[in-house]
């Protein structure tokens, strides 16, 4: 008789968070799947994806609970947790009681919710309460996540990406199926994991993996993976605007019971690291300079707006670089994208051709923004439905519409979405590179998107709920002191294993 395959049990939340956005995030900033819906991210690059094709490969049973996935957002509200991690648990317990062999956990880490801080941490124990002491949790996280002490005392194993701007999610998530599948087949396997804090927050350039400095330590967790000497290495950077008390930097070394190895090769990227960290700093160009030299610049030119990133938790309705551009009388075409419901709605209502006085920005995050009137005319409208060009995940803008006027042409979205590659230009029928100056509300893109055709990409130092001018932000809840937050932030390396078996 034919052994019965192993069950696991898949479940999935994930949502980063800025804690600067004053718009708090709810349940329905959630798209949820349940049991079989999850099937559709199979075939996808997602960790949940990457992770199903591994199970499949090795013949294990996925029984799949819930999948909570949110765009990046404000804190997630009271009422809005409640609900999430009680339906998350829920559908977690249903199932655990039906023989489960092992846990696949899809997060992000930079989750944070009004009244409990480290939302991971809380599902995590739970979950272990639900399935037993000896059933392996296996997660995967982005390397903006936050994973905390409670989050490590509960988990077997984990993947991190290794790649900025992600591109690894499937192979992340396939890297965690191995060592679950490692951890379910060979009960000889010992987890133990070593970790190093290391008092400092990081942006900007220097954190892409392929060119900047963190990508050649990261190839070294890689190769600590690939070479076997460890299960899972990781460089977490942590998403520097979800303000909570683990926020830091931090190495992740997992062996197979060879703690020697792990706290040895934790505390050595981590020495490497530190000095690094004045490096790993965003580098900027002033409003002004970067529109009066974007005039003298024949080809076209990129304002990265990284203070106001969706995909990192802003609000996305910054006006600040169509203002200055306005005022400053910038002569050439603009392309530019905003969120405002009012001003979508307002279009919607006097339809395609029509001429309008509307406000653009400034309603979501007054303390920083001013609403900036406007007469436009409506070139499009549309239903703000997208598939994220990268990951080919469907994205939800609400009523949206191409607004136009003198030089000038922004789309208007009715809620956020994430804004790292041309999606939403190209599904509003716009191509960037139709533009003279085309702002973008993302640290990074790949770089064929926009950079590979560009002349030149302006950091540009303005406001925002993720502005990578750290110190401007106001952090109040992370452990202090913090380097840039505190520029004489010392490191004294220490390691603290987990060892659940
Ligand atoms: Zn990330």
């Amino acid at each position: 008789m034919a052994r019965k395959p192993p069950r696991i049990l898949v479940a999935e939340c994930m949502q980063e968070i800025s804690s600067f956005n004053p718009l708090q995030s709810e349940y329905g900033n959630f798209h949820i799947e349940r049991g079989h819906e999850m099937l559709v991210q199979k075939g996808i690059n997602t960790g949940l994806g990457g992770a199903l094709a591994v199970f499949d490969e090795v013949g294990f049973e996925p029984v799949l609970t819930i999948s909570a996935r949110a765009g990046s957002a404000g804190l997630l509200s009271r009422p809005g947790w409640t609900r999430l991690m009680g339906e998350v648990l829920e559908a977690i317990a249903a199932e655990a009681g039906s023989g489960i062999d092992g846990v696949y956990f899809s997060m992000h880490g930079a989750m944070a919710a009004d009244g409990e801080l480290d939302p991971e941490g809380y599902l995590l124990t739970e979950t272990r309460k639900l399935v037993g002491p000896d059933v392996p949790i296996v997660i995967t996280l982005d390397l903006h996540g936050i994973l905390t002490d409670r989050m490590l005392r509960q988990i077997d194993g984990l993947a991190i990406y290794h790649t900025y701007p992600h591109v690894d999610f499937a192979s992340t998530g396939a890297r965690a199926a191995r060592v679950l599948h490692r951890l379910v087949t060979d009960t000889s396997v010992r987890p133990t994991i070593a970790r190093v804090t290391i008092p400092a927050l990081v942006r900007g350039d220097e954190l892409i993996t392929k060119s900047g400095c963190y990508g050649s330590l990261i190839r070294e967790a890689r190769r600590l993976e690939l070479e076997g000497m460890a299960m899972s290495a990781g460089i977490m950077i942590g998403n520097p605007f979800t303000d909570v008390p683990e926020l830091c930097c931090q190495v992740i070394v997992a062996t197979d019971g060879d703690a020697d190895t792990a706290q040895q090769q934790a505390l050595q990227l981590a020495r490497e690291f530190w000095p690094l960290r004045h490096r790993m700093q965003g580098k900027f160009s002033s409003l002004e300079r970067a529109i009066a030299q974007a005039r003298s610049i024949p080809g076209p030119v990129i304002f990265t707006d990284a203070a106001d990133a969706t995909s990192s938790g802003a609000t996305g309705d910054s006006n600040l670089i169509l203002r200055g551009l306005c005022d400053a009388r910038y002569p050439k075409k603009v392309l530019a994208q905003i969120v405002d419901p009012a001003a979508a709605a307002a279009a919607h209502r006097a339809g395609v051709g029509a001429t309008l006085d509307v406000t653009l920005g400034g309603a979501i995050d007054p303390a920083r923004f001013s609403p900036m009137p406007v007469t436009a005319k409506v070139r499009l409208l549309s239903d703000g439905r997208a598939r994220l060009e990268t990951m080919k995940i469907g994205l939800d803008a609400g009523p949206t519409a191409v607004l136009t006027w003198d030089n000038f042409t922004v789309v208007v979205f009715s809620q956020t979405v994430s804004l790292f590659d041309r999606a939403m230009y190209f599904a509003n029928g716009l191509n960037p590179k139709d533009f003279d100056l085309i702002v973008v509300k993302s640290p990074h893109t790949e770089h064929h998107m926009f950079e590979a055709w560009a002349d030149c990409n302006f950091n540009v130092d303005v406001p925002g709920a993720t502005s990578a001018n750290l110190p401007t932000l106001g952090h109040t809840i992370c452990a202090r002191p913090t380097y840039p937050l505190d520029p004489q932030a010392r490191f004294d390396p220490q390691v603290v294993l987990y060892e659940r078996r």
